[in-house]
């Protein structure tokens, strides 16, 4: 880095930070790491247990399957981080939690903008609810189906923010055309060779003509969004009515 000001940082807070960097260590994320655009802070939660056995989680209040983290220790462990760093204490703090709300590009984008999150990997049955409301931790999800861990999660989300942080991606336009970023699903990339098993390149993306090109985009754009995700489609279509009845 040559400026002062200290990078985007993820701290994860994790039973198994041997997990990290992984997949976050390759490629366009890796790149970056490495060149110091962001920083990754793998904190083991067990290093804030206190008893003998370095305990982290006991059985289920109530009764049932499975094993809960403990509150104590998760806050100790939140609580170490946030003091044990140079940078701001305001960061998000976020839990990865099939219950949260789910992960969205406009938030990663959010989250990418800031100073970068705190996130906390749950593991077994999930962790003791007191600990959520004392340590005002944003649940997040990344989908409607349940993860072993917080971890994979976790790198859902640093990969999603990392890609958009000022000098990752070559090119800063592909951040802002691509699916989600208006609210449609991206338009069908081809490139050489011009003919693939009997299937040729549409002619209008090998006109040259720029206008044409665009448009053709926007309207594959719309009718995939239309046919793939009519949730999104019925956002989009609320968005423009009021603004014109012309198409566009
Ligand atoms: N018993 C819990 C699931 C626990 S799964 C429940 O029914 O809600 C163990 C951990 O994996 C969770 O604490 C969470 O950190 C992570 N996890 C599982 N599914 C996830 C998802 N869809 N999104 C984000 N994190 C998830």
């Amino acid at each position: 880095m040559t400026c002062s000001e200290s990078p985007w940082r993820a701290t994860i807070l994790t039973l198994f930070p041997d997990m990290f960097p992984g997949p976050l260590g390759v490629s366009l994320a890796g790149k970056a790491l490495a060149s110091g655009l962001w920083a990754l802070e793998a904190r083991d939660i067990r290093a804030s247990a206190t008893d003998r056995h370095r305990s982290v989680d006991d059985t289920p209040a109530g009764g049932g399957p499975g094993m809960v983290l403990r509150a104590d220790v998760l806050a100790a462990a939140i609580d170490a981080a946030d003091t044990g760093q140079s940078g701001p204490n305001d960061r998000p703090r976020l839990l990865m939690s099939p219950r949260g709300r789910p992960l969205t590009q406009s938030r990663v984008a959010e989250l990418a903008a800031g100073p970068g999150p705190l996130i906390v990997c749950g593991r077994f049955e999930g962790i003791d609810e007191r600990v959520i409301a004392a340590r005002e931790l944003e649940e997040v999800s990344i989908g409607d189906y349940v993860l072993s861990g917080g971890e994979v999660a976790a790198m859902v989300l640093v990969d999603a923010c990392v890609r958009l942080l000022p000098g990752v991606m070559g090119k800063h336009a592909s951040g802002t055309e691509e699916s989600f970023s208006e609210g449609l699903l991206e338009y069908p990339q081809y490139t050489r060779p011009q003919e693939f098993e009997g299937r040729t390149i549409p002619e209008i993306l090998v006109s040259g003509d720029h206008a044409k090109v665009a448009a053709w985009r926007q309207a594959e754009a719309e009718a995939l969004t239309r046919a793939r995700r009519p949730d999104l489609w019925a956002i989009k279509a609320r968005q423009k009515r009021p603004k014109s009845t012309t198409d566009g």
